[in-house]
């Protein structure tokens, strides 16, 4: 079973509409949504049966005791993250903005504050309408992501993959080269990075590289939008050929309507419209992928060493 995880260096650069079309073009696959800040593969590819939803228990947090508190205000001083207010007799955390560090519990005198656990979402798996199995998340609002909870549809997903004999886990991954990032790709065998051929698509292009190549993962490149600007799309062939190792670009998506019409109906480009020139595209990176997925790892690592 590989596991292909599709990233993004910023959000909107197209990533959910290649993973939605991976997902549908593949097949034996097990799908997993790891934007848990944004979770919408599962609405693209359309939700069936719910086979389960799993309580998803967050960091812990602190909370005050009212009855021991006696207003003293260390523990206030003490949290750089101010999440701790001052009531008119006592104080209270604001436990959104607490980070749990635990830091309040070792400056309060009355040994009033705990670190408590509390549920910061669920995991839900599906049927997609496709006859396919999804794995997505449901995180709170206000809750932070930190990277636990994509771990966990990542490892739910790839548990179900493997003891199900699929060949195939497809993961969209979360934006951004943060934690949730980090936590999408590590350990996976393939990553695919969207990037849109725009100043800011580009802008955060090379970092996303650096992460990837931090965890010496095997990577491609599909440009989203190639022809809206030449030049963009120029530079990131510069980028891709001057990587120590250089990354191969499987894949220019051009600039069209039908993407559009495919979201708002809320199904995967190659469905809505198989023969619209993006849908071939797609059809083209699925195909090279399956053919590189192992040529690429040996290459990769004869490169490096
Ligand atoms: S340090 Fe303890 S006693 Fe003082 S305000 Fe904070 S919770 Fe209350
Ligand atoms: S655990 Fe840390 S962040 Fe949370 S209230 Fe205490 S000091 Fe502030």
């Amino acid at each position: 079973m590989k596991e292909v995880v599709i990233i993004s260096g910023k959000g909107g650069a197209g990533k959910t509409t290649v993973s939605a079309a991976l997902n549908y073009i593949a097949k034996n696959n097990v799908s997993a949504d790891a934007d848990v800040e944004a979770a919408n593969l599962q609405f693209l590819l359309g939700l069936g049966d719910e086979h389960s939803k799993t309580p998803f228990i967050g960091m812990k947090r602190a909370e005050i005791d009212p009855e021991l508190c006696t207003n003293c205000g260390l523990c206030q001083e003490a949290c750089v993250f101010n999440s701790i207010i001052e009531l008119e007799d006592r104080r209270e955390v604001v436990t959104s903005n607490c980070e749990g560090c635990t830091t309040c519990t070792y400056v309060c005198p009355e040994q009033a504050i705990s670190m408590i656990t509390h549920q910061a979402g669920d995991i839900h798996h599906a049927d997609t309408l496709y006859d396919k199995d999804i794995f997505y998340a449901n995180l709170y609002l206000g809750e932070e992501n930190t990277g636990m909870l994509v771990s966990k549809v990542r490892v739910d997903a790839k548990e179900f993959a493997i003891e199900n004999n699929y060949d195939w886990l497809i993961v969209d991954g979360p934006p951004g080269t943060g934690c949730p990032a980090t936590s999408a790709i590590t350990g996976c065998d393939f990553v695919i990075v969207v990037v849109e051929a725009s100043v800011a698509g580009v802008a955060d292009f090379n970092r996303t590289l650096d992460l990837i190549d931090n965890f010496r993962l095997k990577r491609a490149v599909v440009i989203n939008k190639f022809d809206i600007n030449e030049k963009m799309t120029t530079e990131v062939h510069r980028i891709c050929d001057n990587r120590m190792v250089p990354v191969p670009i499987i894949g220019k998506i051009p600039y069209s309507k039908e993407v559009q019409l495919a979201l708002a109906d809320q199904v995967p480009i190659n469905k809505y419209d198989p023969e619209d020139e993006v849908s071939l595209v797609l059809d083209g990176v699925w195909k090279t992928l399956t053919e590189i997925i192992d040529v690429e790892q040996m290459q990769f690592h004869a490169n490096l060493m």
